[in-house]
């Protein structure tokens, strides 16, 4: 472990953010700049070996570009994955066929450098305590609202992990089981009523009365509410109350000194955080009540990728 760190200190990482629609690729220098940066379309492929290739390509791309070189390389990646064996599994909700794909052997093989991998949400919890909304804090909780819901949860500065890697998943707690079905096969969970897709599937009714051809978007969905539209407003109430009351919940199982709301559903609807804030010292179990300050995600699309080097620079620590 000393002889991963010593070799690793100092020198940049090459950080790579595979996401559902974009995937960034970085060079991270040792004092958190972000360099070399960017950005392709994710491959909509279900081939492992596409992925790599693609994933291989982003890297060339910005490897040569590293004021010196690159010792490690940190990925943050959408969907489940093995944190100690850097092999991928099968996401709950989308049929891509990336189960038992070895992402870190494969880019290892390809680059020569160690890989550390870890899920999106993880990458972006240690990026928010360095960097962020969770500076200074050893327990945090960490929630996103955008194309999913998702999760990480630190506590005494370790990241929970589970027996295989994938504690966490907030996304996927129920939160009325009669609501909507989720892609994981249940019902009403978090994922299936707040997330940016189940709020265009819940507002279509609104697209094909104003004769749109299209589900409407989420800044349609918000223009709508703004103007007093009921529909708008019950789905966007509807959304905003499941995930207040899942903050609550995740202060009472926790007891964490912040709880981080992020994404882009949360970035639109800002006042979300200061009615999960309010709810949480009304309704969340003293004294857990008045210590949990629940704050907004502050390095947005940057998380990824400062997660994924901070993965990287200290193999090990967050496992
Ligand atoms: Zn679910």
């Amino acid at each position: 472990m000393n002889g991963y760190r010593d070799r690793v200190n100092a020198s940049p990482i090459l950080a790579l953010d595979i996401g559902g629609t974009w995937t960034r690729t970085a060079i991270v220098t040792p004092e958190g700049d972000i360099a070399s940066r960017r950005r392709t379309r994710t491959p909509a492929t279900d081939s492992g070996d596409e992925l790599i290739a693609f994933l291989i390509h982003e890297i060339t791309e910005v490897r040569d570009s590293a004021p010196s070189p690159a010792s490690a390389v940190g990925v943050s990646v959408t969907g489940p994955i093995n944190p100690r064996t850097g092999v991928m599994y099968r996401p709950p909700n989308t049929g891509r066929g990336f189960h038992g794909l070895p992402l870190s052997e494969r880019i290892s093989a390809s680059t020569g450098l160690p890989v550390v991998a870890d899920r999106d949400t993880n990458a972006a919890l240690v990026a928010e305590q360095r960097y962020g909304a969770g500076r200074r804090c050893f327990d945090l909780v960490y929630m996103t609202v955008s194309t999913g819901v998702g999760g990480a949860v630190m506590l005494d500065g370790r990241l929970i992990r589970g027996a295989d890697g994938v504690a966490g998943e907030l996304g996927h707690v129920s939160v009325n089981p009669d609501g909507p079905r989720c892609g994981c096969g249940r019902d009403g969970c978090l994922e299936a009523i707040a997330s940016g897709p189940a709020l265009t599937a819940a507002a279509k009714h609104l697209g094909a009365r104003d004769g749109q051809a299209t589900e409407p978007t989420g800044e349609q969905i918000a223009l709508a509410a703004a103007r007093g539209d009921e529909l708008a407003l019950a789905i966007l109430e509807r959304a905003r109350d499941a995930i207040v009351s899942a903050s609550v919940d995740m202060v009472n199982l926790f007891n964490p000194q912040r709880l981080i709301l992020g994404g882009a559903v949360v970035a639109a609807h800002p006042t979300w955080v200061t009615a999960a804030q309010t709810a949480v010292r009304e309704r969340a179990l003293a004294p857990a009540a008045e210590r949990a300050l629940v704050v907004g995600a502050e390095l947005g699309d940057d998380a990824g990728l400062l997660g994924a080097s901070l993965m990287a620079w200290q193999d090990g620590e967050w496992r």
